[in-house]
């Protein structure tokens, strides 16, 4: 059947209708007045949604440009940054940090496992003569579905004193990520994510002692300069040609966001995560990641037996379902259902009774029909 596609993935997520629509209509210059209009509505919807009064900034790039912006604005060449990696997007930012000639210190933890916190505080406390600069840390790392303890790493970071620079791209939008009552300095996030909005626009919000940073940061820099983004906005424009059209359907997004609450959209999340676990926990697969730190936005799933590639082109042959594969040494071994964003229950349920179906049809026997459907809905009730 045509045009029923299902996306259960981490990223694009699926865009409510009146986003897709708003998107249809005739750019407008981004000098003009109306533009102002629609612009600041917009960053005062941003602001609310990051729990700030920092600039939250919007560049036409995907979520690795906010972070690559947010890096690269507060440092010189040769800091010292200290860099979590529990997964790809954690290694990502080593990696910006490799490019940039910035010295790092990574702390690891196993795929599949949270970041310690304590490592942090080890760390941060022997560095008595204040050398790291800066410490990054994926919130939400969605290539394995596990959350990160940002707010108890967050409080090392600022007994020591340095930036902690966030990538919130899949817990900005479904978890509580209050920027300003943390102290968050650098907070970035891409629209196709927790926005309900096509990909294409980033955001990096920036406190006051980052924009102090900024003062003293030489690493090059020009369209990705968070300071044109600042003075521009200040006069609720955009230093360089924006993505007229996401603009207005991130208008639209936030306006449905603010009708639902914040309150609400987090436990949305949390109910679909809820929902999600029980399910496969009643199918007796295993979840790559552990109760304790469990994503909002994203269940890994071992499919103990069966190639979790075979699941996901299943998926999609059978019931035009999307959902994720591994990354890297993870590919084959699990599969990621994304609950993140425009997803209600009934996707949820939809998804789980497909994935029973699909797993039935491949001879995997070691649960009884319907178990996921039935404990997904007694999270739902
Ligand atoms: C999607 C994602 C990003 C950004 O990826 P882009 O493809 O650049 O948008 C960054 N961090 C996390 C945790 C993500 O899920």
């Amino acid at each position: 059947m045509q045009d029923k596609a299902m996306l259960m993935i981490p990223g694009p997520t699926p865009v409510p209708e009146s986003v897709l629509l708003s998107l249809a209509k005739h750019p407008i210059g981004h000098r003009s007045g109306e533009f102002s209009q629609i612009m600041a509505e917009i960053t005062a919807g941003l602001k609310w949604l990051h729990q700030t009064k920092n600039d939250v900034l919007i560049l036409a790039a995907s979520g690795t440009g906010a972070m690559e912006a947010g890096i690269i604005n507060v440092l010189s060449a040769g800091d010292l940054v200290v860099v979590g990696c529990n997964g790809k997007f954690g290694d990502r930012w080593g990696e910006v940090c490799d490019a940039y000639g910035l010295k790092t210190e990574r702390i690891t933890a196993p795929w599949g496992k949270p970041l310690d916190p304590d490592s942090f505080r080890q760390v941060l406390e022997a560095d008595t003569d204040k050398t790291i600069k800066a410490v990054i840390i994926t919130h939400s790392e969605t290539s394995t579905g596990v959350i990160n303890d940002l707010e108890t790493i967050n409080r090392y970071v600022k007994a020591h004193g340095a930036l902690i620079i966030v990538d919130a791209v899949t817990s900005l939008g479904a978890t509580n990520v209050p920027v300003d009552d943390w102290g968050l300095d650098i907070v970035g996030s891409g629209s196709q994510k927790g926005y309900m909005m096509p990909p294409g626009l980033a955001f990096v919000s920036v406190s006051e002692k980052a924009w102090a940073a900024y003062q003293t940061a030489t690493l090059p820099k020009y369209y990705l300069d968070l300071g044109k983004y600042r003075k521009d906005a200040q006069k609720n424009t955009t230093p360089f040609t924006p993505p007229v059209n996401l603009f207005y359907s991130l208008h639209t997004a936030l306006t449905i966001m603010q009708r639902e609450g914040l309150e609400a959209i987090f436990a949305r999340h949390q109910r679909l995560q809820s929902a999600t676990r029980a399910a496969i926990k009643a199918m007796n697969f295993a979840l790559f990641a552990e109760d304790g730190c469990a994503s909002p936005a994203i269940t890994a799933v071992v499919p103990q037996g069966i190639d979790a590639e075979t699941v996901r082109s299943l998926m999609k042959k059978r019931f035009d379902i999307a959902l994720a594969g591994g990354q890297d040494h993870l590919k084959g071994e699990i599969f990621r259902i994304g609950h993140l964003g425009f997803v209600g229950d009934r996707d949820i349920l939809a998804a789980i009774a497909a994935l029973e179906a699909v797993v039935y049809e491949l001879g995997y026997k070691n649960f009884s029909l319907g178990a996921g459907v039935a404990a997904a809905a007694q999270c739902m009730g």
